[in-house]
C-alpha cells in the first residue's frame, strides 16, 4: 500500500454533531476523565461558557450500591449541536488544554462491552470519510504509521481503561464489589438515579 499520513482538514466537524453519514444521523462523544472534567469546568467559568457534562462510561457495583464513574462527556445540547469550546465553527479556544480524547481524534477506544475495548478509527472524520477505502485495509501497525501523534493518545486511553477494569476485577475477586455483566434496564435506570458515585482511578492515572 502507498505511504500516506492523516491530514486534518479543519473542518471543525469533529467538534460538532450535524453532519450526514449515510443513513445515521452524526454521534459525537467527547469522553473526559474525572480530571479532565475539573479542568474544563473551571476554564469554561473562566471563560463564561456553558458547560454541561454527563456520566460515560460507569460501573454500577451491586455491592455496594455505588455506580464508580470512568469517564464523563461533553453534552453538544446547545442549538449548534457543538462543543461550547468551538467558535467561528472551526477553532477550540482550549486548544492547549483541550482532553485527550480531542488529542487522540479521528481514533477513539471503542468498548465492545464492560471489558473489551480496541482503538477504532472515527468514520465521521472528514478524512476518513475521503480515505475510507484507504483506511479499511490498515491493521495496528499501520495505523500507527497514518496517526502517529493521535495513535499515542488513543493508545494511553486504552491503557487507562484497561487499567481500570483490572482494578474492577481484582476488587471483585476480593469480594469488595460486584459489576454484574447484565443488568435490567429498569434497574440500571433505578441505580443511575438514586446510589452514589466514586471515580475510578488508579495510581497510574495520578
Ligand atoms: S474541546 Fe476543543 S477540540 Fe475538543 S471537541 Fe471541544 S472544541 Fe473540539
Ligand atoms: S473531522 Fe477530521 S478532518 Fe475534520 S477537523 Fe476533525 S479531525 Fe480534522
Amino acid at each position: 500500500m502507498e505511504d500516506f499520513a492523516f491530514e486534518c482538514v479543519q473542518c471543525g466537524s469533529c467538534c460538532r454533531e450535524d453532519r450526514e453519514y449515510g443513513d445515521q444521523y452524526g454521534y459525537k462523544r467527547i469522553p473526559l476523565y474525572p480530571e479532565e472534567a475539573v479542568r474544563l469546568e473551571r476554564l469554561a467559568e473562566d471563560n463564561e461558557i456553558e458547560l454541561h457534562l454527563i456520566e460515560d462510561i460507569v460501573f454500577p457495583d451491586t455491592k455496594n450500591s455505588r455506580i464508580q464513574v470512568l469517564t464523563y462527556r461533553i453534552l453538544l445540547d446547545n442549538d449548534e449541536k457543538r462543543c461550547p469550546f468551538l467558535k467561528n465553527g472551526k477553532d477550540c479556544i482550549i486548544n492547549e488544554r483541550k482532553p485527550r480524547a480531542c488529542l487522540a481524534y479521528p481514533l477513539s477506544v471503542k468498548n465492545e462491552d464492560a471489558f473489551t475495548m480496541r482503538i477504532e478509527i472515527d468514520p465521521l472524520c472528514e478524512y476518513t470519510v475521503r480515505n475510507l477505502a484507504k483506511l479499511q485495509q490498515l491493521d495496528d501497525a499501520l495505523l500507527q504509521t497514518v496517526y502517529p501523534a493521535e495513535y499515542g493518545h488513543a493508545m494511553e486511553m486504552l491503557k487507562r481503561n484497561k487499567r481500570a477494569v483490572f482494578k474492577l476485577l481484582a476488587l471483585e475477586k476480593e469480594g469488595k464489589i460486584v459489576i454484574p455483566k447484565n443488568i435490567e434496564r429498569s434497574d440500571y435506570t433505578r441505580y443511575l438515579q438514586t446510589w452514589e458515585r466514586q471515580e475510578l482511578k488508579t495510581d497510574d492515572d495520578l
